[in-house]
């Protein structure tokens, strides 16, 4: 079920499908109905979508809390210990504002300031996602968003998962609101009586969700918009089999159109894993959307060296990258990326899903070459900060000057040339 083949075969595995326009126009008029009648909209989406009709969009504060009580005291222990391992992560990624003075007096400098208002969106539909909440909540709390706004479909019986409510109330969700697809970014996005509008729209959906963000960009900033997942797992001779198969299955069990690739260094290796993925894979839940995954997108190669098999996986830029060699910390130096990379045999991928601590929210699709995990800085911005006394005003003053009227900006010049008068120096 997944085939060993040649790199360019490999290569080839990228490519996905690309937004129709028929998706484009379904999207662009959920979006435009949305902005013309608010919640009436979203009302009427819900019942189309979801096949509930609700009276209230809203869900209470009593409910959030009637949450923490109904789940399971294993899950609720799991939720607190991943949610304070995820805030210690991105506690470090803090940044403080600064100030410079230069010796004539000159304050530069940035503030930093976290966003007020954010939406996150929360997938429904035909699963449960605590740990989205967690991964997508828990940045934007650290940053100190002053508002954090969830939405997410409703059940068919119009309650929302007590999972998903329980990890909100954990994370430090302000607000949820029952609605989902592109009728919720919309909403996020323009404001209605139940949803206000929001300075930036995080999460992970499906298609519609990813195209809908991808649309109101510009009148709100969004998170990159989320591709199918991806791992590529490096391996060499002393890699267990056992293992590098089981984890080529959890990214494969994601979603039919998830990719699961292994480099090895190693024609045993390459087999093994091959019969071993096969075994494996009967045994799982998910095992259908794992097989059609993996002979879609899934892929063995066998290259010559770990240095062709850093600069194969540096081409993929994958979202997860597992390092099951000898001397994984030595490999590290030769990729450069990477969503998030996994070192040695225990780090399986999962544990980042759920509990290491850093982001599960990673570039897909090769943007890893510029694209980075999220995190507090995308709940901040920033501002710049100028203060000149009179002495950096008659330093600098005619180099502005110079430049402003060689790009033919006469009032640019005129704005230094009238202060630089007024101290009696030469304004050219
Ligand atoms: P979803 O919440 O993304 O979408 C459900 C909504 O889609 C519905 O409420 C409805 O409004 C809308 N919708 C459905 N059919 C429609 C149609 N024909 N026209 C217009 N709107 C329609 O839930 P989902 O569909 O289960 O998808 C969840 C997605 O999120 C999956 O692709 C999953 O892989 C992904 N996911 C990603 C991550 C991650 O971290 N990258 C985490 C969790 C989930």
């Amino acid at each position: 079920m997944i085939e060993i083949v040649g790199r360019e075969a490999l290569l080839r595995k990228r490519k996905r499908a690309e937004f129709s326009d028929e998706e484009v126009a379904t999207v662009r008029k959920i979006i435009t109905r949305v902005k013309e009648d608010g919640d009436q909209a979203l009302v009427a989406f819900t019942k189309q979508f979801d096949g509930v009709k609700l009276n209230s969009l809203h869900v209470e504060e009593a409910e959030l809390a009637e949450a923490a009580q109904a789940v399971e005291p294993k899950l609720m222990t799991a939720l607190r210990h991943a949610a304070e391992r995820i805030r210690r992560f991105h506690e470090k990624q803090l940044t403080a504002s600064w100030i410079m003075e230069e010796a004539d007096g000159t304050i530069l400098g940035q503030r930093v300031h976290p966003l007020e208002r954010v939406g996150v969106y929360v997938p429904g539909g035909r699963a449960v996602y605590p740990s989205t909440v967690l991964m997508n909540v828990i940045p934007a709390v650290v940053a100190g968003v002053k508002e954090v706004v969830m939405v997410t479909p409703p059940q068919p019986d119009g309650s929302i998962p007590a999972a998903t409510l329980a990890a909100a109330k954990v994370a430090g969700v302000n607000r949820v609101v029952k609605v989902g697809g592109a009728q919720a970014v919309a909403a996020l996005a323009y404001g209605t009586a139940s949803v206000p509008k929001v300075d930036k729209i995080v999460g992970p959906g499906n298609r519609f969700v990813a195209l809908a963000k991808q649309l109101v960009f510009g009148e709100v900033d969004i998170d990159s918009v989320a591709g199918p997942s991806e791992i590529v797992v490096i391996a060499d001779e002393t890699a267990d089999p056992v293992f590098v198969a089981a984890d080529l299955l959890s990214q494969a069990e994601h979603g039919e159109d998830s990719s699961a690739i292994l480099i090895t260094t190693s024609d045993d290796l390459a087999a093994n894993v091959q019969t071993e993925v096969a075994r494996q894979c009967k045994q799982l839940e998910r095992g259908r959307i794992a097989q059609t995954a993996l002979e879609r997108y899934g892929a063995i190669t066998v290259v010559g060296d770990l240095q062709e098999a850093a600069e194969l996986s540096n081409q993929l830029a994958p979202e997860h990258l597992e390092l099951m060699v000898a001397d994984p910390w030595s490999l590290l130096g030769r990729i450069r990326h990477a969503g998030a990379v996994f070192l040695g045999p225990y780090s399986t991928e999962p544990l980042g899903d759920y509990v290491a601590g850093p982001n599960h929210v990673l570039p897909t699709a090769g943007t890893a070459r510029f694209f980075s995990p999220l995190g507090v800085d995308h709940f901040l911005k920033k501002s710049s900060l100028l203060c000149y006394g009179k002495e950096a005003l008659l330093r600098d003053g005619p180099q502005a000057m110079a430049l402003a009227e060689a790009e033919g900006l006469g009032a640019h010049a005129a704005a230094i040339r009238v202060r630089l008068e007024r101290e009696g120096a030469k304004g050219r």
